[in-house]
């Protein structure tokens, strides 16, 4: 697989060849405002490089492991830690992904239901 999908709508937000509300980026990750929020804070957080999901990443540990700490990070900063937030990783048809490259919602600003649907 090559580092993007030209067909990939997170792979355009990457690359900057579509506008997103981007929060945090470095040569590995972009994080960026959900277009459809589903809480006060909800922000995606992506590999730079095409991973189509999680089921994509069990060679990448490391890089699974920086999404999440950018996702912690970000959350900080959005005055979440205090609260609480969750962190989501939808995967496949039962769970819900939409968009097939990986990420991770970061959802906070308010009290989140459980169990999800
Ligand atoms: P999934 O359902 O795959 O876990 O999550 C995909 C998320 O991407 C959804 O929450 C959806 O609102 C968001 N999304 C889809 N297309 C775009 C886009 O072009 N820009 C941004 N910022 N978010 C998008
Ligand atoms: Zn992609």
């Amino acid at each position: 697989m090559p580092d993007h999908d030209p067909n990939c709508i997170f792979c355009k937000i990457a690359r900057h060849e579509i506008p997103a509300n981007v929060v945090y980026e470095d040569d590995e990750t972009v994080a960026f405002r959900d277009l459809n929020p589903q809480a006060p804070v909800h922000i995606l957080i992506i590999p730079v490089r095409h991973l189509a999901s999680l089921n994509e990443a069990s060679a990448e540990p490391a890089l699974l492991g920086k999404l999440l700490v950018a996702a912690q990070r970000i959350a900080a900063e959005h005055g979440l830690a205090e609260r609480g937030y969750r962190v989501v990783n939808n995967i496949g048809a039962d769970g819900g992904q939409s968009v097939g490259h990986l990420h991770f919602h970061l959802l906070g600003g308010r009290s989140l239901g459980w169990p999800p649907g």
